[in-house]
């Protein structure tokens, strides 16, 4: 028996554990059970202290390094309670992964016992070695090291496994000289910009009662599960996270039955333990369903400030890898894990709102609100259409290059919907003032005549990378894998630069000059509509479409790249001190450094497969073949499959002479342009001959699991 069919026939025996007394885990009881959340804070801390916590973490006053001793107390008795024996400093450094490095409580006296010990210096800033994290060359140049700083808006948390517990301390990551070498500090700064300009266009409206404006997000997760004893068969899943090789099956995704189809048992087992765990370390995990894809599923959470909900999704990406193993499962958060089947998104659903709880991209319900809804609904409109660059350029990844642009996922033209009732609104404003009157037919502007608008909850458009849905937008070209934090920090930074014009133009007119107001909404909308599209983003009119629009299509990750490195981009991220030009060019810099790192390993593995498990298996195959005999079909099916060997070993030189002159290609952008252009194809060719075997090469020999095996075999 193939260790393929041994897998398989393990997979038949499995059957699901039944989780001990899951009805006392039904959600209230043990939601935010591993969080050092405000009741425990309560509990653990004195009084004053406790209020000076909530204070700094209310962002009303900065965190007195005096109370730091106490706070930090109170924290290490209650993750003892908990069991805990080692806190970390968790952050997320420009690999885009979380880090970490524990250290013990434990600290020796002098009769040779210890006592546990965590200083408010302990809790308050780390300096971890730290010299292997990607920095750009900030660090490198300053000869600074880097040191993580607690962020009190970042809820503590305990990682609970089943031989320990972890206290867990979010934080950011910054060198010494004060340069963020996180992706984390970018993004608490966008929030700041966005909130400061956000604030200017409120007051012109008379609200003084709001002290602060923030974004929320409401991260929708696709994801893929397969068996593991199969996944790990496969060395191109293991290394790259998808499939390099692997034939279409006879079935893929074409009966749609399997987007929010029954849940089977297994793949709902994990589900319903994700969720208990999510629940327990404070995190509103609220939707789960199967998604289009065989072995494709989604989770949703109830949205949250975006300072804690991008932390909270990299927590959830770490809790399915963890989880799916003790379910016998591999997660793939590939952006493409298979050919010829849907791919993973992250739809990021984004809002601002005030610290009274005012969501800005809300409607309203009275002339007043629409107002300031559509001020803000078109300063959204002009940011997406002026940043389109940094915006596309935010999302690029080699894994989405696989997916953006295909059938499946938006394009990588930057565009927005809005829904026919909306759409209509912003027509007409952007006719009102073309003509200077209000004619019939068209929305008289002034406030008094304003359309109540409903919210419009039944108009979708899933081929749109950037929907209106009604009180947010959702960012749906985001890939599966991605932080939030990028992406997010590029739309905050966008939309604080578009606010910021708004609030110059307003600023100049009287409060409450509602004409004014209408002429200038106009104009921007006359400016920038071209960014605004209902119709199918899939179909290839749109490209032709977008292209007469003179809007940026940049398809690949080296197409889009280049847009962060512009004046203009360096310009709006230092004038919202978000990045200066220093830390933007670092960042840009990993960007392609990622980039081709990750498409060497790609060849370096499809290159391996080839040689060392396809080929083999296909000489073995042509030796069955002549030895059965002289049966005029088999000669044929061996003439064949000599001659698609021999292609094979030509696929393989062609892409390793590729690969090696994409490596003296000179700097890095041109490496990576020459992976586009030439490795890439090669790498594509030799896979179309090798999938091509898999379709002759007797099963028995095959060496890989094949599609069919890992999408429908459970
Ligand atoms: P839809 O079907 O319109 O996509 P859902 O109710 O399924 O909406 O919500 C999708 C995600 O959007 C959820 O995570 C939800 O919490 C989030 N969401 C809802 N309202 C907002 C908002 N005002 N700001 C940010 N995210 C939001
Ligand atoms: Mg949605």
């Amino acid at each position: 028996m193939t260790a393929r069919h041994k897998a398989i026939e393990t997979i038949s025996n499995h059957r699901v554990a039944a989780t001990q007394n899951y009805l006392e885990h039904a959600g209230e009881d043990i939601y935010g059970q591993y969080v050092f959340h405000e009741g425990v804070q309560r509990d653990y801390l004195p009084k004053p202290i406790f209020r000076r916590l909530r204070r700094v973490i209310d962002g009303l006053e900065p965190f007195a390094p005096e109370i730091a001793d106490a706070v930090a107390h109170g924290i290490k008795e209650w993750a003892m309670a908990h069991g805990a024996t080692h806190y970390t400093h968790w952050f997320v450094p420009m690999t885009g992964s979380t880090a970490e490095k524990h250290d013990s409580f434990l600290s020796p006296i002098s009769d040779g016992a210890t006592v546990a010990e965590f200083s408010g210096k302990n809790l308050m800033q780390g300096e971890p070695d730290a010299s292997s994290f990607p920095s750009g060359g900030i660090r490198a140049t300053f000869e600074a090291r880097g040191y993580t700083a607690w962020d009190v808006t970042s809820p503590i948390f305990l990682q609970v496994e089943p031989n320990g517990v972890t206290l867990t301390i979010p934080t950011a990551y910054v060198s010494f000289t004060g340069e963020a070498l996180d992706h984390k500090i970018p993004m608490l700064r966008s929030q700041e910009a966005l909130g400061k300009q956000a604030l200017r266009i409120l007051r012109w409206f008379g609200n003084t009662a709001a002290t602060r404006v923030f974004t929320n997000i409401g991260p929708e997760q696709e994801y893929f599960l397969v068996d593991r004893r199969l996944a790990e068969q496969r060395p191109d899943l293991l290394l790259t996270g998808r499939t390099l090789f692997g034939a279409q099956p006879p079935k893929g995704q074409e009966l749609e039955d399997q987007y929010f189809g029954p849940i089977r048992e297994r793949i709902l087992a994990f589900m319903m333990d994700l969720d208990r765990e999510l629940w327990r370390l404070g995190i509103p995990s609220k939707t789960r369903h199967n998604e289009v894809a065989p072995g494709q599923f989604e989770m949703a959470p109830v949205y949250e400030p975006t300072s804690v909900g991008s932390d909270h999704n990299m927590v959830v990406m770490q809790t399915m890898r963890r989880l799916a193993p003790q379910h016998g499962l591999a997660f793939l958060i590939h952006e493409k894990p298979f050919a010829g089947i849907n791919g993973s998104g992250k739809h990021n659903n984004w809002s601002m709102s005030t610290d009274l709880g005012e969501n800005l991209l809300d409607p309203g319900t009275d002339p007043h609100a629409n107002a300031q809804f559509l001020a803000f609904l078109i300063a959204v409109i002009r940011a997406v259409d002026v940043h389109a660059g940094i915006l596309r350029a935010s999302i690029a990844d080699a894994g989405q290059d696989h997916r953006l642009g295909a059938n499946e996922a938006p394009p990588a033209i930057m565009s927005i919907f809005l829904g026919s009732q909306l759409e209509d609104v912003i027509a007409q404003i952007e006719q009102g003032a073309a003509s200077g009157s209000k004619k019939g037919g068209h929305v008289a502007l002034g406030v008094t005549s304003l359309p109540v608008l409903a919210r419009d909850a039944t108009d979708r458009n899933r081929t749109s990378p950037f929907a209106f849905t009604g009180n947010k937008f959702e960012f749906r070209a985001v890939g599966s894998s991605a932080p939030i934090y990028w992406p997010q920090t590029v739309l905050n930074t966008a939309v604080a630069d578009s606010l910021s014009r708004l609030a110059d133009d307003l600023e100049t007119l009287k409060p409450g000059d509602f004409d004014g107001l209408t002429a200038i909404l106009s104009g921007v909308v006359k400016q920038h509509s071209r960014v605004l599209f209902e119709g199918n983003g899939y179909s290839s009119e749109w490209h032709q479409e977008a292209a007469r629009r003179g809007l940026p299509n940049n398809r690949t990750t080296v197409d889009a790249l280049p847009a962060l490195a512009t004046d203009e981009a360096k310009a709006v991220f230092s004038k919202f001190g978000v990045l200066s030009e220093r830390e933007l060019d670092a960042r840009v810099d990993i960007f392609w450094e990622r980039y081709v790192k990750v498409q060497n390993i790609e060849a370096n593995t499809a290159l391996d497969i080839a040689k060392t498990m396809i080929l083999p298996a296909t000489a073995v195959y042509l030796g069955q073949l002549a030895s059965a005999g002289y049966s005029r079909g088999v000669k044929s099916v061996a003439d064949k499959v000599a001659s698609l060997a021999d292609d094979l070993v030509d696929a393989i030189h062609t892409l390793e002479h590729a690969q090696h002159a994409a490596h003296n290609a000179g700097s890095v952008q041109a490496e990576a342009r020459q992976f586009v252009d030439v490795v890439i194809p090669a790498q594509n060719a030799l896979r179309v001959v090798a999938d091509e075997l898999e379709t002759l090469v007797s099963d028995e020999l095959w060496p890989m699991p094949k599609y069919r095996e890992l999408l429908f075999q459970y």
